[in-house]
């Protein structure tokens, strides 16, 4: 059963008027859109140049879907998914999350929207060396009001026989695995991947898309999952490729492939 999420900041006196990429991505019945950008630009200032990471992007995410992001090194997806996440913020455009504009918020109000609604997880699996699996999770479960049991979050990734170990006593894949049960130990309503299986070999890394795969069904965590890899879009229900900081084109997957089920 998916759960329900409420789209609210823990203070959120900033609340706006339904942005226009919303209420169209909407439409009368559809799903409710989670996430979404308007005209989304980033620009680094490299000494005397200007380097454009994004260049206009607009985006919708609906609630509970997969959505793979794919596009080469360099065109932009990293830029987009923190700024989405809160991590950083745009150079010009808009973000909202359902109707509240995160581009209005101060960096108390960004601070709750990620510690509440976002749930991580990077190349790298960045778990405390000297924790223990259930430690590491715990961490994340302390600070927040109705989270899973890290005992629960952990076996839900497969882990429920490996809560005493501490990272150097689990494999990469395992560890990304531990990764991904800190992110959804909150019950985020979005889960955020870069490149999570970049560090990982062809058989662990289906392990790792297999319960991000799975982690999207159960908890209906609205998903955005970073890769250059192609062939990992058939897991999606829809594909974004960025190109140069756009959006260079959009599908719509008709039948969503299990990982294991993947090649590349
Ligand atoms: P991707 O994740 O698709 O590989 P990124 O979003 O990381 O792409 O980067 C997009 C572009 O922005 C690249 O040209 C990159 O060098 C540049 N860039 C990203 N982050 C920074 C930064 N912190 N400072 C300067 N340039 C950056
Ligand atoms: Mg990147």
């Amino acid at each position: 059963m998916r759960s329900t999420h409420a789209v609210t900041l823990a203070s959120s006196a900033f609340t706006t008027a339904e942005p226009v990429a919303t209420a169209r991505a909407r439409g009368a019945s559809g799903p409710r859109t989670v996430l979404s950008c308007e005209a989304l630009r980033k620009t680094y200032r490299m000494g005397e140049v200007d380097v454009r990471a994004l260049d206009g992007v607009d985006l919708f995410l609906r609630s509970g879907e997969l959505l793979v992001l794919l596009g080469v090194s360099g065109s932009g997806k990293s830029t987009l998914l923190n700024i989405l996440g809160g991590l950083d913020v745009p150079t010009s455009g808009r973000v909202f999350f359902g109707q509240t504009e995160l581009t209005l918020a101060d960096e108390e109000e960004l601070t709750q929207y990620r510690r509440r609604h976002v749930g991580f997880v990077f190349q790298f699996y960045n778990l405390i060396p000297s924790l223990t699996a259930r430690e590491n999770v715990e961490l994340v479960t302390d600070l927040v009001d109705d989270p899973l049991e890290a005992d629960d979050a952990l076996a839900l990734v497969g882990l429920g026989d490996r809560l005493d170990h501490f990272p150097a006593q689990l494999s990469g894949g395992e560890q990304q695995r531990v990764a991904i049960a800190r992110a959804i130990a909150k019950r985020p309503g979005v889960l955020l991947c870069d490149e999570p299986t970049g560090a990982l070999d062809f058989r662990t890394g289906i392990l790792v898309l297999d319960v991000i795969e799975r982690v999207n069904r159960e908890l209906g965590a609205t998903t955005v999952l970073i890769t250059h890899n192609a062939p990992i879009a058939e897991m999606a229900d829809r594909v974004v490729t960025l190109a140069d900081g756009r959006v260079q084109s959009e599908h719509v997957v008709a039948a969503r492939a299990r990982p294991s089920d993947l090649r590349w």
